[in-house]
């Protein structure tokens, strides 16, 4: 049986729930609204039909031109630390697959997503308007720079690991805002939160990660200098 002719699998949601209870409540994610969102959004749609049967692995797994879509614990983490409000709308920069700003749709009220790579944000976009996310808005080119024509955002991520934080990010985000991302070298990164308070950042450290990196005009200049 070829992988199209499997899917979506009949066991699909047991397994996604099984990835909640065994990789992210075990670990200490304990935002229901998180745990809700992982356990319903169907991972398996967001991988390359290859790989179905690997989609609720514990690990990151390419989704083509050198990307890939998160490990469920990392978005369910950066979901978990970014306290989105139903009420909120947020900006995700690096929408690769689709899957964390589906996720993010069911935290937030309204998500605008930036992916640089043309075919990626296509098909993207084209999975999250079969699954009925009429809330998450995709928009392709650099998004290091954020979005200033949707700005201000209660809540900011970037999927990517970035060498500074983006001025502009800080720029777009509301005052109580949290921004959310990998901040390092390009082999190793500090996942940092920082909280807006009196126009002013706020960080904290939530542990070493490794992410694809951040291009662009407040990234880096190139895939590997
Ligand atoms: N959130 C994704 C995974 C992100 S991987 C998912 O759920 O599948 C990081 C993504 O960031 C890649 O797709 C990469 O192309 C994108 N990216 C890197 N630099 C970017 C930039 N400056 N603007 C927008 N997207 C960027």
């Amino acid at each position: 049986m070829t992988p199209q002719q499997n899917y979506p699998p009949a066991d699909a949601s047991a397994a996604r729930k099984r990835m909640v209870q065994q990789q992210l409540v075990s670990r200490g994610i304990r935002d229901e609204r998180v745990l809700e969102a992982m356990a319903g959004v169907p991972r398996e749609r967001f991988v390359p039909p290859q790989l179905l049967d690997s989609a609720w692995d514990d690990n990151p797994l390419p989704i083509g031109h050198s990307q890939t879509i998160s490990q469920p614990y990392t978005v369910a983490r950066m979901c978990e630390a970014l306290q989105l409000t139903d009420s909120e709308t947020v900006l995700e920069i690096g929408a690769g697959s689709g899957y964390s700003a589906c996720v993010l749709a069911c935290l937030a009220r309204q998500v605008h997503t930036v992916e640089r790579i043309p075919e990626l944000a296509c098909d993207a976009q084209a999975r999250v308007a079969q699954l009925g996310y009429t809330n998450v808005c995709i928009h392709t080119g650099d998004g290091s720079p954020g979005l200033p024509e949707e700005a201000p955002f209660g809540a900011i991520v970037i999927a990517a690991g970035a060498p500074s934080v983006p001025p502009s990010c800080v720029d777009q985000l509301a005052e109580g805002g949290r921004l959310v991302l990998p901040v390092g070298s390009r082999a190793h990164q500090q996942l940092c939160r920082y909280t807006k308070i009196g126009g002013r950042l706020q960080e904290e450290q939530l542990g070493a990660y490794v992410f694809v990196p951040l291009l662009g005009k407040e990234g880096w200049a190139t895939p590997d200098s």
